[in-house]
This record gives C-alpha cells, structure tokens and sequence, in this order.
C-alpha cells in the first residue's frame, strides 16, 4: 500500500507546460544531470548514507547496486523526496531539490511491485498521472497512446492489471512512468519480480527505451548481470557508501578491493608474496606456484597481497607463464559452459569455466591450466 502511494505521488509529479515538451519516442531534451553532495541519511542511529557524492551525467543510464542493507533503495528514496537527507545536496541540473516535494520534482518512479491500480484499464493507468495535472483529453490520449507504443503495449489497453502478465505489468508500469515526460526516471529492482527469460527479455526493453527516449534513468539493483549488461555506469554500494564507481568494464576488470571483485563476479584469490616488479608486471609466490601479473600496484619484496583471477580467465592447455598442475575436484555441465573446481596440490581448489565445452572430463582426472598475467588482478592484503 506504501508503495502505491508512493508511486501515484511520483506519477502525478508536476510537469513543464505540454507544448514545451518533446513526444516521448524523440531524445528526450529535458534530461538533467543529477548532483548529489556529500549527502547523508540516518534511521535512528544507524547510517544508511554516509556522505555520498556522485554526478549522474544528463542521458546517462546509471546503475546503483550492491548487497541487501547497502543503502541503494534509500538513495533513490531521497532522490525522488520521499526522504528528507539529514545533510547534503542534491541538485537536478542546476536546481537545489532539497527542499523540493516529491510531485514538484518530475521525476517517474517504477517499483518492483508494478503498483499498478488493479481496478483501472492499462490506458486509465497510464493516463492518471496526466489526468491529475489536467492535461487536456486530446493530448491525454496522444500521450498515452504514444508511452504504449514505446513500451509495446499498445494492443493491451483495455486490459486490467489481472489480466497481464507480470512482463506486462511492468511494461504498464514503465509507460506510466514515462508518460509524464520526467527529467528523471527511478527504477527500483524493476525486473526482481520476474522469471529469468522475462528478465532477460525486459533488459533488452529497457536498453531499447532509454537509447529511444534519453532520459536521465537511476537503476537500482542487487543483480549484477543486469548492471554490467545494462549500465553505462556503475555505483557499488556497501553499508552507506561508495566502494567503486565506473564503466561495467572497469569495475568488473579492475575492482578495486575484495568486496566488489566478489560482489560483481566470482574470483579465486590466492594469498601471495611479492617476489619483485618490474614495468607493469608483478612476480608474486603462491602455493600454487610462481605467477606473473600485469599491475600498476607497486610493492616491496616480501609484500603480502591477494592474488586473483576469475574462473573464466583459467585457460585449459599449457602455457610458459602462470601454469597450475591441477586434478579436476568436481564437473558441473550447464550447455554454454562447464564449470570445474579444481585441486592445485597444496589442495586449494579453484573455479574454472569453461566456454563452448565439447570434451568430456572426469573427477581425478589431470589438468593442467594457465591464466594469463593480464588476466591476474592484484590487491593489497
Ligand atoms: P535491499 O536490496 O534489501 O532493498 P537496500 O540496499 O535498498 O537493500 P536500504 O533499503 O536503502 O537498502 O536500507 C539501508 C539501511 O537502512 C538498512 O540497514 C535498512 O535496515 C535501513 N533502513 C531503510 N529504511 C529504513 C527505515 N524506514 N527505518 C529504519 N531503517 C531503515
């Protein structure tokens, strides 16, 4: 019930004068950039935002992710008004939004409920939001018809909520969204309620409806798939505050510390001392033996890190560098890849993934691997 609420406050949101504004389906000029300033939240005594500043580019799809409790939902809370921060500012473009009421600040919210009113058609959804602000029936109905189109749910509009599929609904539900024209749109775990082809096929929209649309779009999000399919960029979250921001790319290729290497994919890490560095390139010792990795951390001798890689950078086949004498532990077939634990002799066991698998390998059996020193990350311990 919260929720809807909610969300008719965020759907009603106040809206610059119709003829001043571009039909939806057109790059959207209204897109601002999002400044947040150094900005905090409490609930009670506990942190939920510790002084997080961040610049969401005009256009830009951006996503927020990070485990349970990190503080996504509490960002885009305060983002669309419906918290007051404790301190800090938030601008939309160059406008101070602070002190600004949630249906002043134009901004299209989607739940991960739908929060759709089940008694109303979708095209009666669709046009609330437009029917609050009085906006005329002509350019209702123009309107409506036209944030159908884009999310392709034109046949549906007569339809009510229970008659939808839950892929539906959320199509309803983002047209309802887009349908006032925001500077900004809100996605909280838009796509959590759905099964995983949905979700993969409701990705596909989204990317089409943000390149048709523009607008300034705030995804938030736990499924990391969905961030490094998606984002043009990306916040990690954990407990209040920003652990790494950057291109899916970077983040994934580079994380910057133990936490995000392991939120956003799966890693083996090695402990490792620092044998020496050399141009860009780390010799380290591990109980698997002697790696080379490509780093621009530089460390003495003797230096304790992390060495890590992922299980698809594990190549099977020898190679001069980085080879691991391995017997494979446990098979896992899943089609497009095999996934291998694999004992090293010190008994560690490591994850590989392998793509395309056509050969049929058993428990026991030997295998010997390498992982390339650009696919090595390094960190300190
Ligand atoms: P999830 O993925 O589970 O939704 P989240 O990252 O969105 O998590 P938030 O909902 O933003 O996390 O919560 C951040 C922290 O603030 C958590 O510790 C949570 O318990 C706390 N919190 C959130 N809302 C309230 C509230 N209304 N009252 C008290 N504490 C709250």
């Amino acid at each position: 019930m919260a929720g809807w609420k909610a969300c008719a406050t965020a759907v009603v949101s106040e809206c610059a004068p119709v003829s001043s504004r571009l039909p939806l389906g057109r790059p959207h000029s209204f897109a601002v950039r999002v400044s947040i300033r150094n900005l905090t939240k409490r609930f009670g005594p506990a942190w939920a935002l510790e002084r997080i500043s961040l610049e969401i580019e005009s256009q830009e799809l951006f996503f927020l992710l990070g485990p349970s409790g990190c503080g996504k939902t509490t960002l885009l809370r305060t983002l669309a008004g419906f918290y007051q921060p404790d301190s800090g500012e938030l601008f939309f473009g160059d406008k101070p939004v602070n002190g600004v009421p949630p249906h002043q600040r134009n901004t299209g919210m989607v739940f991960q409920n739908y929060a759709l009113w089940p008694h109303l058609t979708v095209a009666d959804n669709v046009a609330y939001g437009l029917e609050v602000r009085k906006v005329s029936t002509a350019e209702r109905m123009r309107r409506v018809a036209e944030a159908l189109a884009i999310v392709q749910m034109e046949p549906f509009a007569d339809r009510t909520p229970n008659q939808l599929s839950g892929g539906q609904q959320q199509r309803v539900a983002l047209a309802r969204a887009l349908v006032i024209q925001p500077d900004v749109l809100l996605l909280d775990e838009p796509l959590s309620n759905l099964d995983a082809k949905l979700r993969l096929e409701m990705r596909e929209e989204i990317r089409r409806i943000h390149a048709q649309t523009k607008i300034t779009t705030i995804y938030v999000t736990h499924d990391q798939k969905e961030a490094l399919s998606l984002a043009h960029r990306m916040a990690v979250l954990r407990d209040g505050h920003i652990e790494q921001l950057g291109t899916p790319r970077a983040v994934y290729r580079h994380p910057v510390n133990r936490f995000v290497a392991d939120f956003i994919g799966e890693t083996n890490w090695l402990s490792a001392t620092v044998r020496g560095c050399d141009g860009g390139e780390m010799t380290v010792e591990t109980d698997g033996g002697v790696f080379v990795a490509a780093t621009e951390l530089s460390k003495s001798p003797g230096e304790k890190v992390w060495l890590g890689f992922r299980p698809e950078a594990v190549e099977i086949g020898t190679d001069s560098v980085n080879a691991l004498d391995t017997r494979i532990a446990h098979v896992s077939y899943l089609g497009e890849i095999e996934q291998y634990r694999l004992a090293m002799p010190s008994g560690a066991l490591v994850k590989a993934f392998e793509q395309n698998p056509r050969e049929l390998r058993q428990v026991g059996a030997p295998l010997r691997v390498h992982v390339r020193p650009q696919n090595c990350l390094v960190l300190p311990e």
